[in-house]
C-alpha cells in the first residue's frame, strides 16, 4: 500500500501572496512593492522586473518599506532555488523585523525553504515557531496563510488529522475566495486519506467550482483528482477516466509539474487496469516527462511501474526489466523521502512533547511558588489581623480597666463619703477611726476625739429653709476641715453631728482644737444665704488616756461631754479630764473651757 505523498509548492507559494501590510499612498516605491507582492506568483518575470526597480529606489526607503523589500529579496531568493542564500536572509528578517506580521511571513518563507530544501526537521521547527506566533498575527489573510502553511506540511508528512484541523480552522474563520479554495483542496485531500470522505459528492464539486471562479486551475484539478481516485475506490475506474481525460487539457495548461505528473500517473494506472496498455504506457511517459520537478514522488514510482507492466504484457522483457529497475529506485528514492519525513515528524514532535512537558513543569513550579506566596501573603496578613487583634483587645481591655476603676473608685467614694458635705460618712469614718485608733495603740501614742453638735439647728431649718440648713452644714465641714490634718479623721455621724478623731494628739491639744473650730463656727459669715444667723455648736472632747483606744468608748464619752456642754448652756467645749485635776460628781471629770471672746448669738435658747 502506497502512502500518498506528494510535495506540493502551490500552497506554500500561494500563501506567499499577501500584500504587505496596508497600501499607502500613492508613493512610488509603495506602488512597486504592492505590484511585486501580487506579481509574485502569478507572473515571476514581472515580479524579477519590479524588484529590480525597487532594488534601485531601496536606499530611500522607510524603515517599514526596508522590511518588506528584504522579504521579497528573500522571497526571491528561495524560489529561485538559492536558498543558501534566501534562508538566511528570511531568518535575519524573522529575527529582526519590527513588523510582527513581517516577522511572521519571514518565519512562514523559512517554513518554506526548509521544506524545498527538504530539511524536514527544520521545516517543521520552524512551522513550531510559525504557530506559536500565529495569535499574535493582526492579519486575518496572514493568519490564515499560517495555517495552510501548516496543514500543507501536516499533510505531506502523512499527519492527514492535524492537517484537517488546521484546514478547518481556516474555514470556519471565513477564509477569502482564494484561501477558501485552497483550504477546501487541502480539506478534501486529508478527508479522503482518512478514509472521511462523504458519500455525496456535492460538497466536492462545491469546492471545484470554487477553485474555478478563483481560477485557482491547479487547486480545483488536485480536487477531480481526489474525486476520480474516489469513484476507482468504489470500481467506478471509467468514470475516474472519463473525468481526468475530459479535464487533462486544463491541467496540462496549468504547467504545474506535479499536478500533471499526479493525473497522468493516476490515467496510467487506471487505463492499464482497462487492458488499454497503449493510453497507459503514454500516460507514464507523460510523468517521465516531468520527472525533473517531481524527484522522489510517488507518480514516478506508479509510472515506472506501469511502464513495466505494459512491457511485460508485450513480453518485451529487456524495456519490462529496464522500467523495473528504474521502479525500483524510484520506489526506494520516494520510500527514502517518506522515511525522512517520518522521522522528522518524530524528533520535531518529541522536541515538541519535551518543551510542552518542560513549559508544564515550569508551570507546576511557578504555581506552586504563587501558592506559596499567596500563602505567605495570606500569613502575613492573618499575623497583622492578629497584632490589630490584639492592639484592639488590650486597648479594649485597658480602655474597661480604666473606666471601671473609675467607676470603683466613684462607688468607693459615694460609698464612704457624706454626700451633702464631702467628709467621712459615719461607716467609714468609724473604719478610719478605728484603724487610727490600732496605729496609735501599736505605736504607743495617744489620740483624741472631739464631738460636736450644732446648736439649736432645727431653728436654723424652721427659719431660713432647709437649703440653708444644708448650706450651714459644708460651711460646718469646710470650717472644721482647715483645722484637722491628713492623719486625722474628720466624719458626719448624722445629721448636724460631727465627731473628729485627731492621731497622736493629746487632749489639751483636741481642747485647743475643737475651741479653734467652735470659735470658727461663729466667725462663719452668713449673708450669702441672705440671712444673717451665728452657727454655734457644743463640743465634747475625750482621749485615749481617759477611754483607752477603743471608738464605742471613745464615742460615749465625748458624747457625754457634748450633752454637757448643752446642758452648760451650749456654744462651748466639755473636756473629759482625768479626776484628780477636776473632779466632778458622777466620778466624771470633766473640764469646762472658758468661753472666749466674740459675739455669739444663741440662737432660740
Ligand atoms: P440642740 O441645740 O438641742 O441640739 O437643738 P437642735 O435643734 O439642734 O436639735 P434637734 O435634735 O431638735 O434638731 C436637729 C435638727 O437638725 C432636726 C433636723 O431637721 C435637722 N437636720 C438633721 N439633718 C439635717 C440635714 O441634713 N439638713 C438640714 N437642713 N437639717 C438637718
Ligand atoms: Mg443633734
Ligand atoms: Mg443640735
Amino acid at each position: 500500500m502506497f502512502a500518498r505523498w506528494k510535495i506540493r509548492g502551490l500552497w506554500l507559494a500561494i500563501a506567499m501572496m499577501v500584500l504587505c501590510g496596508p497600501v499607502f499612498a500613492a508613493a512610488p516605491l509603495d506602488d512597486l512593492l504592492v505590484k511585486a507582492e501580487v506579481a509574485r506568483s502569478s507572473d515571476p518575470k514581472l515580479f524579477q522586473r519590479l524588484l529590480g526597480q525597487i532594488n534601485d529606489q531601496s536606499d530611500q526607503a522607510t524603515a517599514d518599506q526596508k522590511e518588506r523589500i528584504t522579504y521579497l529579496n528573500a522571497y526571491s531568493l528561495i524560489f529561485e532555488g538559492r536558498i543558501e542564500n534566501g534562508l538566511p536572509m528570511a531568518r535575519s528578517l524573522a529575527e529582526s523585523a519590527k513588523d510582527g506580521d513581517i516577522r511572521f511571513r519571514a518565519n512562514m518563507l523559512m517554513v518554506n525553504a526548509y521544506a524545498l530544501n527538504r530539511q524536514f526537521t527544520e521545516g517543521l521547527r520552524q512551522l513550531e515557531q510559525v504557530l506559536q506566533d500565529l495569535p499574535k498575527v493582526r492579519s486575518k489573510q496572514i493568519r490564515h496563510q499560517g495555517l495552510g502553511v501548516a496543514a500543507v506540511m501536516n499533510q505531506q508528512i502523512g499527519q492527514s488529522r492535524q492537517a484537517l484541523e488546521y484546514v478547518e480552522r481556516i474555514l470556519a474563520d471565513v477564509p477569502d475566495g482564494r484561501t477558501q479554495c485552497l483550504a477546501t483542496q487541502v480539506q478534501v485531500e486529508a478527508k479522503q486519506h482518512l478514509g472521511l470522505l462523504p458519500t455525496e459528492d456535492g460538497d466536492i464539486y462545491k469546492g471545484i467550482d470554487q477553485c474555478v471562479r478563483q481560477k485557482e486551475f491547479a487547486a480545483a484539478n488536485f480536487i477531480r483528482i481526489a474525486l476520480a481516485r474516489k469513484w476507482a475506490d468504489l470500481g467506478d475506474s471509467e468514470r475516474a477516466i472519463s473525468l481526468l481525460r475530459k479535464h487533462l487539457p486544463e491541467i496540462e495548461r496549468t504547467r504545474y509539474p506535479h499536478l500533471i505528473a499526479e493525473a497522468k500517473a493516476f490515467l496510467a494506472e487506471l487505463t492499464l487496469e482497462k487492458g488499454d496498455a497503449a493510453s497507459a504506457e503514454l500516460y507514464s511517459q507523460g510523468v517521465l516527462a516531468q520527472s525533473a520537478s517531481v524527484t522522489s514522488s510517488l507518480p514516478l514510482v506508479k509510472a515506472y511501474r506501469t511502464l513495466y507492466e505494459v512491457a511485460e504484457q508485450r513480453g518485451d522483457l529487456q524495456s519490462a526489466l529496464r522500467a523495473y529497475q528504474s521502479y525500483s529506485q524510484a520506489d526506494k528514492a520516494y520510500l527514502n523521502e517518506v522515511k525522512a519525513r517520518e522521522l522528522a515528524y518524530q524528533i520535531v514532535r518529541q522536541e515538541t512533547l519535551q518543551k510542552t512537558q518542560q513549559i508544564s513543569l515550569l508551570d507546576q513550579q511557578n504555581q506552586m511558588l504563587q501558592q506559596q506566596r499567596q500563602v505567605d501573603q495570606l500569613q502575613a496578613q492573618n499575623t497583622r489581623l492578629i497584632v490589630i487583634l490584639l492592639i484592639v483587645l488590650v486597648a479594649s481591655i485597658g480602655y474597661w480597666a480604666f473606666k471601671i476603676k473609675r467607676v470603683q473608685l466613684s462607688l468607693k467614694k459615694m460609698a464612704e463619703t457624706d454626700a451633702l458635705t464631702g467628709v467621712c460618712n459615719r461607716h467609714h469614718f468609724t473604719l478610719r477611726a478605728e484603724r487610727a485608733l490600732a496605729e496609735c495603740a501599736r505605736n504607743g501614742e495617744q489620740a483624741a476625739l472631739i464631738m460636736f453638735d450644732l446648736d439649736h439647728f432645727k431653728n436654723i431649718n424652721d427659719r431660713y429653709g432647709h437649703e440653708t440648713g444644708d448650706w450651714a452644714l459644708k460651711q460646718v465641714a469646710e470650717a472644721c476641715k482647715g483645722f484637722c490634718r491628713r492623719i486625722d479623721v474628720l466624719g458626719r455621724l448624722g445629721g448636724e453631728e460631727f465627731a473628729i478623731l485627731m492621731y497622736g494628739c493629746d487632749l489639751r491639744a483636741a481642747a485647743r482644737v475643737a475651741d479653734d473650730c467652735r470659735v470658727r463656727l461663729a466667725q462663719i459669715d452668713t449673708k450669702e444665704t441672705g440671712h444673717t444667723f451665728a452657727i454655734t455648736g457644743s463640743f465634747g472632747v475625750t482621749s485615749s488616756t481617759m477611754a483607752g483606744y477603743s471608738l464605742a468608748k471613745l464615742l460615749s464619752q465625748a458624747d457625754k461631754m457634748l450633752y454637757r456642754a448643752k446642758h452648760l448652756g451650749r456654744n462651748r467645749i466639755c473636756i473629759h479630764e482625768p479626776a484628780q485635776e477636776h473632779p466632778r460628781e458622777g466620778g466624771s471629770n470633766v473640764l469646762e473651757l472658758p468661753q472666749r471672746e466674740g459675739r455669739v448669738e444663741q440662737i432660740g435658747a
